[in-house]
């Protein structure tokens, strides 16, 4: 079964995630815990947990449809101690929260070497990060999203989230997030039929399907390897629709949340639907 539907608003609280969720006809989505763009957040109360647990139950969702999304200031590979430290402890805090919330997945960006350690110690700098993280939480799953490869961003390259994986201890709570337009903006070709069977194949070899625990299904607006993160919505971008029949027609996509992080949300009900019409 496929699990589809976009990253939705959690604005007036977390509850309201699987609400709007519901709106689009969505079977899954994902989610901020919290302010995406601050540092700090106000606990979660016990009534707000108790009600996202109680509206995810009676729309439908069960924890392996959601996926939520860290903060975007949170640099998990910091190249000084201090600000890394900063993004380690807000890290445990948003792992924290899923777990408070139920839930099973934590989607994050890597992070970045800014140019000032080399790459395979920003690797490690993330892996150490991650195995802390585990240690201090319990029941939920890093889940290392991808990247367009902009900047100093590290984990464009499928060996940088294998060699991620591979300095993490507990091996069952890592996983990874594909995002489509970031892979293509990194120099994964997506645009046909035979691109998808390599593009996918060279994931399976380097990380493995074992480790996919959701996709972020975007088209690009960007020309292909440009390694600029600039999402589109579906057909409308330089990758086109083939992606995406290819995705919700092979059974390695099955029963993870995939989610819309397109440019248009008034849009995404329309495109989930296009989405399930490749299924059928
Ligand atoms: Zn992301
Ligand atoms: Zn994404």
């Amino acid at each position: 079964m496929k699990y589809v539907g976009a990253h939705v608003s959690a604005s007036g609280g977390v509850a309201n995630a699987p609400r709007n969720a519901k709106a689009l006809e969505a079977n899954a989505f994902a989610l901020f815990t919290k302010n995406q763009r601050r540092w700090e957040a106000a606990p979660l109360s016990t009534e707000v947990i108790d009600e996202f647990k109680r509206t995810c139950a009676d729309l439908g969702f069960i924890p392996e449809q959601i996926l939520p999304h860290d903060s975007y200031l949170i640099n998990l590979g910091h190249p000084e101690q201090e600000a890394l430290q900063r993004s380690r402890t807000a890290f445990i805090d948003e792992m924290h929260r899923c777990e408070q919330l139920g839930l099973v997945y934590l989607n994050f960006h890597p992070g970045s070497h800014l140019k000032k350690i080399p790459i395979d110690d920003c690797l490690a700098r993330i892996s150490e990060s991650i195995n802390i993280a585990l240690e201090q939480s319990k029941g939920v799953t890093a889940v290392i999203e991808n990247t367009a490869g902009q900047g100093s961003n590290l984990g464009h390259r499928f060996e940088q989230l294998a060699q991620i994986i591979d300095g993490v201890d507990d091996k069952s709570r890592v996983g990874v997030c594909l995002d489509t337009c970031h892979a293509f903006a990194a120099g994964y070709d997506l645009r046909t039929e035979t691109d998808c069977e390599n593009t996918f194949a060279e994931f399976e070899r380097i990380v493995g399907f074992n480790y996919l625990k959701g996709m972020h299904l975007n088209d690009a607006k960007i020309k292909f390897g440009s390694r600029v993160d600039r999402h589109q919505s579906l057909g409308k971008g330089e990758i086109g629709l083939e992606v995406f029949r290819y995705i919700m027609s092979d059974a390695r996509f099955d029963g993870i949340p995939m989610v819309l992080e397109t440019i248009d949300d008034t849009i995404w009900a329309d495109e989930i639907q296009l989405l399930r019409s490749f299924a059928a």
